[in-house]
């Protein structure tokens, strides 16, 4: 029985072979674009991550640790 046979729910594997998916438009995404959301009050805490073909929202990040981009 192979390892990942083995492996228990919900368990997450980590894949650096397999490009992601943008779930917009569904183009490959070997990039992911990030930049600092900006507010009433100047530039925000977190970020946000877009895609490069659509610049469709992928998530939000809140930097609750330290997070060095690149
Ligand atoms: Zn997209």
């Amino acid at each position: 029985m192979s390892a990942r046979e083995m492996s228990v729910p919900c368990a997450v594997v980590r894949r650096e072979d397999l490009v992601p998916l943008c779930p917009h438009c569904e183009t490959e995404l070997p990039e992911t674009y990030m930049r600092r959301p900006r507010g009433r009050f100047g530039i925000g805490r977190g970020f946000v991550f877009f895609g490069p073909h659509c610049r469709k929202v992928l998530g939000f990040a809140a930097q609750w640790y330290p997070f060095i981009p690149g």
